[in-house]
């Protein structure tokens, strides 16, 4: 990075950071924030960081959200029998843009991975059992069908089921390895009416 001078070589550096962005697309986006209007600059900065400053989890489900309760909890027309468990919020998202979904979420931030040394006390799976001391009806797991989504899964059922609550487990139509937030509406949604007790 000799050949940059230092102002712009910390900005390829720290772009380059980011998730899929190798030095070479680091260093055309760092280019082009140098060729942008300082404001707009500016307004792409304050808006990271008020984004990572600002947002929380949202107390019950531990979605992402700007406020105590996130927006789906805090909708009375949502049906808060149905708790629908997920790892990430982007997954969440993924099911919320299917519009077929009417009950609310839990968001474990993770899933239970021993390899990597990722047990059930660093995922949300805690607060998912103190949820369900409430009046539920179903949990329908809908991690993903990796090695530690089945796992994690397989766990959960096992936590909730003696306590008397339907366990559900998402169709297998979501293919084994794939992510979930990369699967289309459609194939989303058959998981969903295809669930299966578990
Ligand atoms: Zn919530």
């Amino acid at each position: 990075m000799e050949y940059y001078s230092g102002q712009i070589g910390k900005l390829i550096e720290e772009l380059s950071r980011l998730p899929g962005i190798g030095t070479k697309t680091a260093a055309r986006l760092a280019f082009h924030i140098i060729g942008m209007p300082a404001e707009q600059v500016h307004k792409l900065a304050e808006t990271m960081v008020d984004a990572r400053d600002n947002l929380k989890y949202c107390k019950e489900c531990y979605n992402l959200t700007d406020m105590e309760i996130c927006p789906i909890c805090g909708n009375p027309k949502r049906n808060h029998k149905t708790i629908m468990v997920v790892e990430t919020p982007r997954d969440l998202a993924a099911y919320e843009k299917t519009k077929q979904y009417d009950g609310v979420y839990h968001v474990l931030h993770g899933v239970i991975a021993p390899l990597l040394n990722i047990g059930p006390n660093d995922i949300k799976l805690k607060e998912l059992m103190e949820r369900l001391r409430g009046d539920v009806d179903e949990v329908i797991i809908a991690t993903n069908a990796s090695h530690e989504g089945e796992a994690t899964a397989m766990l959960i059922s096992k936590y909730v089921k003696p306590a008397g609550i339907k366990v559900s487990r998402i169709a297998s139509g979501v293919p084994v390895g794939s992510e979930l937030e990369c699967i289309d509406e459609i194939t989303l949604k058959r998981a969903l009416e295809g669930r299966v007790n578990m």
